[in-house]
C-alpha cells in the first residue's frame, strides 16, 4: 500500500499517508505540516493525491474569525480495507500458483551457488550447474510445499473473516 502510493506520487505523499495511519482521527493540513516537517503546500498536494485515490475523507468548517474554510482530514477506512483485501487476494493467487509450480516440478540445486533448476533445465545441462559446472543435487521441496499450504490456508481464513466483517 505505502509502496504503491510512493511509486505513484513520491515519498512526501507516502509520508503523509504513514502519518495518517498512525494518527487516527481528524487532522488539519497545518498540524500534518508541523508534525511531519513537510512544507504546507507539499502536504496539501499529498492530501489531494490521497483524496484522488479515495483514501481520505474531509469535513470542512467555516472559521468564524477569518471566514475561511478549515478542512479536517481523515482516512477512509472502508476504502483502505477494500484495497487491503484485494491485495491479499492477489497474494493468495500468487501463492497458489507457486504451490502448483512446486507440486508439479522436480528441482535440482547447485551446492556451490544455490542456483535452482527444474528437471528439464537440469537435464539439458547434464545435471551440471550451467554457471559453475558443479554437479546438481536433487532437492526435496516437501518443506516448501508444506510452508506454502500453511500460508495459503492462513490467508484464506483471514479473508473469510474480513469479508464477513465487510458484509456485516
Ligand atoms: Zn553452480
Amino acid at each position: 500500500m505505502l509502496i504503491y502510493i510512493e511509486n505513484l506520487y513520491g515519498p512526501e505523499t507516502k509520508r503523509v499517508l504513514e502519518y495518517m495511519l498512525k494518527k487516527h482521527g481528524e487532522v488539519t493540513d497545518e498540524i500534518i505540516s508541523k508534525e511531519t516537517g513537510l512544507k504546507i503546500n507539499v502536504v496539501r498536494r499529498a492530501l489531494y493525491n490521497l483524496l484522488e485515490q479515495g483514501l481520505l475523507s474531509y469535513r470542512r468548517v467555516r472559521d468564524r474569525n477569518s471566514g475561511w474554510f478549515i478542512y479536517y482530514w481523515s482516512l477512509n477506512m472502508d476504502k483502505l480495507n477494500t484495497i487491503l483485501l484485494s491485495r491479499k487476494r492477489m497474494l493468495l493467487d500468487k501463492l497458489k500458483k507457486r504451490l502448483h509450480f512446486e507440486e508439479n516440478n522436480e528441482f535440482y540445486v547447485c551446492p556451490l551457488d544455490g542456483a535452482r533448476y527444474v528437471f528439464s533445465e537440469a537435464m539439458e545441462n547434464d545435471f551440471r550447474c550451467p554457471r559453475c559446472g558443479e554437479m546438481l543435487t536433487y532437492e526435496d521441496n516437501a518443506d516448501a510445499i508444506r510452508f506454502l499450504r500453511r500460508k495459503i490456508s492462513e490467508i484464506e481464513e483471514e479473508l473469510r473473516r474480513e469479508e464477513q466483517l465487510l458484509v456485516g
